[in-house]
């Protein structure tokens, strides 16, 4: 047999040059936000005139592919942690997490089970831990795992749900959700096999949380019909308007109908480590099942969602099974294979960027950043209130904030008002200046700002209202 030389390996100089690069390449970005634009803007054709090629049987290199892709990949791509990314839920990221990263993918650890990597396990366990004392779970008897994303801990949630509630025969089963809802569930719903039948989208009020007095006729009238409710999905920070479900009052018609209670914190479950998201987050403890995205408010890099449940063991329960080829790695009970408790079973190490980003910075740290970014969106309200070109449609709320251009005297109809304020976003996004698009709230156009990055200051805001203001004077010269 002829010797192998195909070991897909660099030499020790050419691994360290190549990796010094890349930190350096990410340390720049990380000091030059101010530097940058957050949009990226992109056509199908355009792309493909960048990037359309052959794989290449002969590579080259390295620094030189590198440089290509900092030139053209990351340039072309949109910038979730930019101070001036106003958009979806941001990713303002960090960068403990960011190397933590490097390091769990560069040792290649397999986080699927207790025997492989006792310590990744147990870092899992532990994280896990300081989750659930977070959010008031019981600490004892309380699991969870992580996920790729809220997306995933939602459906992870929503399997158990029916596991637990339903056995194998969930043909009568019905799940209740607000219309406010986040897409994934309905998604998850979908996953699972649920018919549309088995769905209840349940109104909300005039603020956007769950209308209780609808919810109680709608599950009374499926009793009635034989039915059997079995899940209710709350949500704590809305993904439109940073709404949280009356969590109490929720929990107290799950306990009496014995529903399922799960609640999709994936946005704004993390304000539970400010005082103001504290009182919001009232009665979240009595959840089942809890989605929280560390990617997002816990400011870790994609990809990296969680899900917490009050008693462990619905999970085992659940996604237990005993191939042949796993019999020699099943340890006891104490020591878990999370691929027992999920979906996957080849994991990547998640538990370590969380582990190590609050060891480093500390949970005062990240209550600081999660206080502050709720008061910067009270902030920016007072200064849309102040100014009699805004109007605050729905006011802020865990960071979240929906205003529309909307001056005082000019009497705009419906219609006018929709077009200025689609006009402004698609030109402020236009100028790659910010991120900063619309939603629709009561049948309105809206600008739409989550204020979830501490590194977003009170003028990055003013300058972007400022060019919000411009544009909109421009377009009222122009259709005058
Ligand atoms: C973002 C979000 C999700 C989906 O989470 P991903 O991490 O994007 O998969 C689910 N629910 C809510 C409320 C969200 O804000």
């Amino acid at each position: 047999m002829k010797k192998n030389t195909a070991k897909l390996e660099l030499s020790e100089e050419a691994m360290k040059t190549y990796g010094y690069q890349v930190v350096d390449a990410i340390v720049e970005h990380h000091l030059t936000q101010k530097d940058q634009k957050p949009v990226a803007l992109g056509s199908r054709e355009e792309m493909d005139n960048l990037f359309l090629e052959e794989a290449p049987e002969k590579g080259s290199d390295p620094s030189g592919v590198l440089e290509f892709v900092l030139e053209k990949v990351m340039t072309n791509s949109t910038n979730m942690a930019h101070p001036k990314s106003y958009s979806f839920v941001p990713g303002p990221s960090n960068y403990v997490s960011v190397m933590a990263d490097a390091l769990a993918t560069g040792f290649n650890v397999f986080s699927g089970g207790w025997v492989a990597s006792p310590a990744a396990a147990e870092l899992e366990i532990i994280t896990i831990q300081w989750l659930l004392k977070i959010f008031g779970f019981p600490s004892k008897k309380g699991g969870g795992i992580f996920t790729s994303g809220g997306s995933m801990a939602n459906l992870t949630a929503l399997t158990t749900a029916r596991r637990i509630k339903c056995g194998p025969d969930f043909s009568k089963a019905i799940i209740y959700l607000s219309d406010q809802a986040h897409s994934s569930n309905i998604k998850a719903i979908r996953v699972l096999g649920f018919k549309k039948e088995q769905i209840r989208i349940i109104p909300t009020d005039i603020e956007f949380k769950f209308a209780v007095n609808k919810l109680k006729n709608c599950i009374a009238k499926d009793r009635l019909e034989g039915l059997q409710p079995f899940c209710l999905i709350a949500t704590s920070g809305t993904t439109n308007t940073g709404t949280v479900d009356p969590l109490t009052e929720l929990a107290a018609i799950c306990k009496e109908e014995d529903i399922w209670f799960h609640i999709d914190g994936a946005y704004g479950a993390a304000a539970i480590l400010s005082k103001k998201g504290k009182q919001l987050m009232k009665g979240m403890e009595k959840a089942d099942s809890l989605t929280v995205d560390p990617h997002k408010w816990f400011y870790q890099p994609y990809e990296m969602g969680c899900l917490l449940v009050r008693n462990h063991k619905y999970l085992s329960q659940t996604f237990t099974e005993k191939p042949e080829y796993l019999r020699d790695i099943e340890g006891n009970t104490s020591e878990i294979n999370f691929y027992d408790h999920g979906i996957q079973l080849t994991r990547r190490f998640r538990a370590l960027k969380f582990y190590m980003s609050i060891k480093i910075f500390g949970l005062a740290e990240f209550r600081t950043a999660i206080s502050y970014t709720i008061e910067l969106a009270e902030q920016t309200e007072k200064r849309l209130r102040k100014s009699q070109l805004w109007e605050v449609v729905f006011p802020a709320t865990l960071a979240v904030i929906n205003f529309r251009y909307n001056p005082i005297g000019q009497n705009m109809d419906a219609e006018a008002l929709d077009r200025v304020n689609q006009h402004i976003s698609e030109n402020v996004v236009a100028s790659r200046k910010a991120l900063l698009v619309t939603t629709i709230l009561h049948g309105q156009v809206v600008l739409r700002m989550c204020l979830i990055n501490p590194r977003t200051t009170l003028e990055d805001v003013e300058e972007t209202l400022q060019l919000c203001e411009h544009i909109a004077q421009n377009y009222a010269v122009l259709t005058n």
